[in-house]
């Protein structure tokens, strides 16, 4: 197994990163959703109150990254504060 060092400094360490799809980071309005299935970091982003998954350009939540990211803590906030839908 290669460990890449990363610079993002996370303090979650709890085995989550052996899940297909796990948070990576969390910028104002991006979300960086690590993708185990497709070996890469997809951006999900907060348009007007909905999410947007840059890789599938949709907001469709058959996306499994936008459920993925409704599923989120994150986000839970957020639809509390009213800043998703
Ligand atoms: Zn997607």
């Amino acid at each position: 197994m290669n460990k890449r060092k990363s610079s993002a400094n996370s303090a979650r360490d709890d085995g989550e990163k052996d899940a297909d799809y796990y948070l990576k980071g969390h910028y104002d309005n991006i979300l960086l959703v690590r993708d185990n299935v497709l070996k890469r970091d997809i951006e999900v982003t907060i348009r007007g109150g909905a999410l947007f998954c840059d890789y599938h350009e949709t907001q469709d939540r058959q996306c499994q990254h936008i459920e993925f990211a409704y599923s989120l803590d994150e986000i839970i906030k957020l639809k509390k504060g009213g800043k998703v839908r």
